[in-house]
């Protein structure tokens, strides 16, 4: 395994780097609040001049994540820009079928509406009737895989391909487990169905990032998040380094509050994406 080295705080390494691409779910907030030390982090960091981008796989347009960062206390000052999955999955569906009138069959809350619209759309609510699938994650918070195999099950039958707002396949909110879009996602693709991702760790949105940053040196890029297979992964992917915080969706991994612990690396070595550096949350 290639090295890893563990860090009790980011001020160690950030001079190596100067733009950072932060998560938000498991990093900086838990859903509900921020955790103790970003400000001090995003303070520190701008202090010195370093470009922050939220890069987050939230089925929301990035405007209503940085009305919600701004409502956690994070002042718009602070960052550069929000680039979200939803973003990108609103961008695509914009482009290819905003003149179409395609019957979609939106699975998710009401809250991600916002994603199908400014198209020439009709939104249908059973798969006999619809085009595609947008896929933003479950109606209810607390739904199950299982609630949804039924819906899922026709859609097959009626081949329809999946767009998929976020890859993630569970999140933590407080402390709670919920599932995402992934989750339904991953269980169309066994089954056979077509599935298109935004998100990371899917190259579109780091593409859209890079595209409007002038000048990017990707040795220069940190890659800050809490879940291999979507923040770390899409690291390696980009070639950039990465720093996982490990008390995060792979919390269950740790050694107790405030403890690395040797599984981890299992982990790591099991699904063969690699940190550069592994912390146990995000602090100065
Ligand atoms: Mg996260």
């Amino acid at each position: 395994m290639k090295d890893i080295n563990i860090i009790n705080k980011i001020s160690v390494i950030e001079k190596d780097y100067s733009l950072f691409l932060i998560d938000l779910w498991g990093v900086i907030h838990n859903g509900i609040k921020i955790f103790p030390e970003i400000l001090e982090v995003l303070r520190n960091l701008q202090k010195k001049k370093k470009e922050i981008i939220f890069i987050t796989n939230a089925p929301r347009r990035a405007l209503v994540i940085e009305n919600q960062l701004t409502e956690f206390g994070i002042d718009r000052k602070l960052y550069s820009r929000v680039i979200s999955s939803g973003e990108i999955t609103w961008r695509y569906l914009f482009e290819k079928f905003r003149d179409k009138n395609v019957n979609i069959l939106h699975i998710g809350p009401p809250r991600d509406n916002h994603l199908i619209e400014g198209l020439s759309y009709k939104k249908v609510s059973i798969p006999e009737e619809a085009e595609i699938i947008v896929n933003t994650g479950p109606w209810g918070d607390n739904d199950k895989l299982e609630n949804y195999k039924n819906i899922l099950d026709q859609s097959l039958k009626n081949k329809l391909p999946m767009i998929c707002s976020n890859p993630d396949k569970e999140v933590i909110r407080g402390d709670k487990f919920m599932i995402c879009a992934g989750k339904l996602a991953e269980y169309y693709e066994e089954k056979g169905g077509a599935v298109k991702y935004f998100g990371k760790p899917y190259p579109e949105i780091y593409s859209h990032i890079f595209k409007s940053i002038n000048f990017i040196n990707k040795k220069k890029i940190l890659v800050i998040g809490d879940s291999l297979e979507n923040d770390i992964k899409g690291a390696n992917l980009q070639k950039c380094d990465s720093l996982l915080v490990s008390n995060g969706i792979h919390r269950e991994f740790n050694n107790g509050v405030g403890k690395i612990s040797k599984n981890i690396y299992n982990l790591i070595a099991l699904k063969k994406i690699y940190p550069n550096f592994i912390s146990y949350n995000l602090s100065w």
